[in-house]
């Protein structure tokens, strides 16, 4: 699958003002400031008026870019050209030759691989900033509550929405770990998103928030997709979203605990998604309360190749090596899990046991944006600072780990994640003369230290330009923060959450 968009940010005189509005008063100012007053939203199925038809895919050569190529053993381009053919990387060199076809300065700029995210549940970003600051209104009763109404139209916005801000963020692949199925409808609408964006994408199919841990998911509607994969994606995977051996259970005073699913449920989800060969990701050993999980799976044959752990901050050294040897692979978010409390991430200790690891946005509720540069630089400042070490854990690693790491957890590392002949053309230029990049020194440095969305110049997914200048090339960021406003109040007015 292959889409563009800029955070709206209330201004400095509502913030203020706030301070004097009750909560639903502060939501409902801030969906009026965003939302066009008289807007009225595109029926289900209708693409938005803020989605033009996409870019072709471009014949181009970008000369004189500082080209990291994230090839392993070979060294930076740092004067060097890449030329794009039908989607395709069909040459890295200095001074190509190439008569005849347009090309793209890149002088000023490093040029690197498009950055991979492997977890994001993109359908809550219409509840972007929503995770309060009492239990009532933190992510899980805030997501679940609204979750609960969303109409297939508002998966739309929510992922439309999410990889807009993607794309202009520099992330061109997005695992879309979709887990508020409700109906069929939900899961096409989020896919149509996708796809209309132009974005490289895992569309991961999971369960509603409020299906009973009794109640295995629709695993005929699963094989349907699957079967009918082609209509749906334009070269997107298909995963798994499982909920893995336990569910969130809802408690009388809404606080949420983990309780068990019956092995019938969990077995049949897990042997559903074998049987049609489709990777499968679960989210496990999250909290202090909650661990152990991966070694359990290895007793049952659960713990297979290509499943994804999400978060896994407390798995022990040991799931580690038993995870490693089995193939499956890690995805951490640290700005999520250091923000709803469940702890810090561990990413060091995983890479030395073995266990490739992506990195991941998790859900904008809690990051408040995707942005992936800072996510890479959290990541150092957290190896660095838990070894008390300033050197422990170097930029290009970091770098690696949002790229070709990235693409290896979803296997897709023969396809994407560096710049090499054959690969698909997912790319993006940095821009190091913008005031908080510069002076020019280690590249590595530049990206992990100081580098933001919006230095981000120009962004290529597979061929096509989708953002150039700053700029998105396909999408109307402004009307579709409007919409995706409008969306965010109607669907909050439905669930009665203020
Ligand atoms: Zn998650």
């Amino acid at each position: 699958m292959k889409a563009e968009g800029r955070c709206h940010r209330p201004g400095k005189t509502l913030v203020n003002s706030s301070l004097r509005l009750n909560r639903r008063q502060i939501l409902g100012a801030a969906a009026a400031f965003g939302a066009a007053g008289a807007l009225s939203l595109p029926a289900q199925g209708a693409v938005s008026p803020s989605v033009a038809a996409l870019p072709a895919r471009s014949n181009v050569v970008i000369r004189n870019a500082y080209v990291i190529t994230m090839v392993q053993g070979e060294a930076d381009l740092p004067n060097g050209d890449v030329r794009v053919e039908n989607g395709a990387i069909i040459d890295v060199g200095a001074g190509l030759a190439a008569p005849g076809v347009p090309s793209i300065d890149g002088s000023g700029f490093i040029l690197m691989p498009g950055m991979v995210d492997t977890h994001w549940h993109m359908w809550t970003t219409l509840l972007r900033n929503m995770s309060g600051n009492k239990p009532e209104h933190g992510y899980f009763p805030t997501t679940t509550a609204v979750g609960n109404v969303y109409s297939p139209r508002d998966r739309y916005y929510g992922t439309l929405l999410s990889s807009a801000e993607a794309l202009f963020s520099g992330i061109t692949t997005v695992h879309d770990w979709c887990h508020n199925i409700v109906t069929p409808q939900h899961a096409e609408e989020d896919i149509r998103a996708l796809q209309e964006t132009g974005i490289r994408a895992r569309f991961c199919y999971g369960p509603a928030r409020r299906m009973p841990a009794t109640e295995a998911i629709n695993t005929d509607d699963l094989e349907r997709f699957h079967r009918d994969w082609a209509s749906f994606s334009n070269e997107g995977l298909l995963g798994f979203g499982w909920r893995g051996v336990q569910a969130p259970f809802r408690l009388p005073d809404g606080k949420f605990e983990l309780r068990p699913l019956p092995e019938a449920v969990y077995r049949k989800e897990h042997d559903a998604a074998r049987k049609l060969g489709i990777p499968i990701s679960v989210h496990l050993n999250s909290t202090t309360n909650d661990r152990g999980h991966i070694l359990a799976l290895q007793k049952q044959g659960l713990l297979v190749k290509d499943l994804q752990i999400i978060h896994g901050i407390f798995t022990s050294p040991e799931e580690m090596k038993a995870m490693a040897a089995a193939g499956a692979v890690a995805s951490v978010s640290p700005y999520s899990e250091l923000r709803i409390g469940f702890g810090v991430p561990k990413i060091l200790e995983y890479l030395d046991n073995g266990v490739t690891v992506g990195l991941s946005v998790d859900t904008t509720p809690l990051t408040g944006n995707c942005d992936m540069f800072g996510i890479m630089k959290v990541v150092q400042n957290i190896e660095n600072g838990r070894a008390e070490n300033e050197f422990k854990l170097p930029a290009r690693r970091v770098v690696e780990l949002a790229t070709i790491e990235g693409a290896r957890s979803l296997g897709l590392a023969d396809r994407i994640g560096s710049i090499a002949k054959g690969k698909r053309a997912d790319l993006i230029l940095v821009n190091t003369r913008d005031i908080n990049m510069g002076p020019v020194t280690d590249p590595y440095y530049m990206l992990v230290e100081s580098a933001q969305a919006w230095n981000v110049d120009t962004l290529m997914v597979d061929g096509r330009i989708l953002k150039r200048g700053g700029k998105l090339t396909a999408i109307d960021s402004g009307m579709l923060m409007a919409e995706a406003s409008k969306a965010s109040r109607e669907v909050r007015d439905r669930a009665k959450w203020w």
